[in-house]
């Protein structure tokens, strides 16, 4: 008999118009319909906006849906993003961190504006602002205003050139605490997954000082499969996720049809019956 999870497609790490995405709440979920997703959450950047609306169209269809927030946090001095799942919508604590750190969202786009002009490019802070709209303002908004402007010549090169971690030295410290955050949303019944873990600047002992953390200020989960992850990366996560007895979680991290590698519900493989699945107690 085969386990009860596996007949499963599970993505609990996806994006919505709400952030960086680029379809509505429902078209991602009519979307993950269409891929014979059956467990489903929707994880914006530092908003919680979009659930109600994927809520109500995966009612409609049937389909299992989790609440889900990515969060913005540091630790060490390097920014990191946590997922949040299973939480309940009025749930006070999350609620502040997300409100939080949409005010830094807010305040960090203008620095990044800032930052840009000092370099001699235009002031793009407002039609940043603008063209977000009601979704949450990130460094993806200024990557699409730098491409469209002739500036460069795609996202990756604005990343490159003007937007990464590293270019944007001057701003660090701009997130809340890991410990702070983990600290405020432990032990009230919600998940808490270490995202992408591969995609920070760690050497493999600097994770596991990481994890050790993590595990340490009430994080209960651990993102193996992240995507197009090497398939080496998911086997060192999954030891990992044995190790510091964190549950394992999953997701396509999908934005929309940017790559043809991306889809809802799709990334790496992992070994299912090795590993303790973040879902088993929810289903
Ligand atoms: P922010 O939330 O404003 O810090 O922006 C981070 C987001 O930018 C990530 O969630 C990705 O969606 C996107 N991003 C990060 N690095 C790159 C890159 N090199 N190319 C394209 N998009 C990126
Ligand atoms: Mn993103
Ligand atoms: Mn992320
Ligand atoms: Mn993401």
């Amino acid at each position: 008999m085969p386990e009860a999870a596996s007949y499963r497609k599970v993505d609990l790490h996806t994006h919505s118009i709400r952030s960086d995405g680029r379809f509505s709440p429902t078209e991602l979920v009519d979307l993950a319909v269409e891929q014979q997703v059956t467990l489903f959450a929707l994880t914006d950047h530092d908003t919680i906006d979009g659930l109600a609306e994927a809520r109500q169209r995966a009612d409609h269809h049937g389909l299992d849906f989790i609440n889900g927030v990515e969060l913005s946090t540091q630790w060490q001095g390097i920014p990191l993003h946590m997922v949040a799942l299973n939480f309940a919508m009025d749930n006070v604590a999350l609620r502040n961190i997300v409100e939080q750190n949409q005010a830094i969202r807010l305040d960090r786009a203008r620095r990044i504006a800032d930052l840009l002009v000092k370099q001699g490019l235009p002031d793009l802070f407002d039609e940043a602002v603008a063209l977000a709209g009601e979704s949450q303002l990130g460094r993806p908004h200024f990557a699409h205003l730098l491409v469209v402007k002739g500036l460069v010549k795609d996202t990756n090169k604005a990343f490159d050139r003007y937007l990464g971690n590293k270019k944007l030295g001057q701003l660090r410290d701009v997130w809340p605490e890991l410990e702070d955050v983990l600290t405020a949303l432990s032990g009230q019944g919600m998940t808490l997954v270490l995202a992408h873990p591969k995609r920070y600047p760690l050497t493999v002992t600097k994770l596991k000082r990481l994890l050790g953390d993590f595990k340490k200020w009430g994080g209960t989960g651990l993102e193996v499969a992240s995507g197009n992850e090497r398939p080496d990366h998911v086997r060192l996560l999954e030891r990992l996720s044995q190790e510091f007895e964190l549950e394992a979680s999953v997701g396509s991290d999908y934005h929309g049809p940017f790559g043809p590698w991306m889809q809802v519900g799709k990334f790496t493989q992992i070994h299912e019956s090795e590993v303790d699945l973040v879902w088993r107690s929810w289903v």
